[in-house]
């Protein structure tokens, strides 16, 4: 999900696929090939966040965990400051 005219990436990471703090559980059976796995993934998002950020968009991550609500208010709180950012930016 994306605020083009913003330049605004959403994503929504699963917790278990992205290593969420909170849920990341430990897989017995093939411990290492999992944990290389997960963290290849993360360092996948740290590049995609660093190409967006040169490119001068505003990523935001969401847990899979997180309520819509809470997402969606925290999605409103951060684009909401970005519209005042770009206003300021461009009137000056
Ligand atoms: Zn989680």
């Amino acid at each position: 999900m994306a605020f083009t005219r913003l330049r605004v990436a959403v994503f929504v990471d699963g917790c278990y696929w992205h290593g969420c703090p909170l849920h990341a559980t430990q897989s017995k059976t093939n411990a290492d090939w999992w944990r290389s796995k997960i963290e290849a993934n993360r360092q996948r998002d740290a590049d995609t966040n660093r190409a967006l950020t040169e490119g001068s968009w505003l990523v935001i991550r969401i847990w899979e965990h997180q309520s819509p609500v809470e997402a969606a208010a925290e999605i409103e709180r951060i684009v909401a400051r970005r519209v005042n950012d770009i206003g300021a930016a461009s009137s000056r």
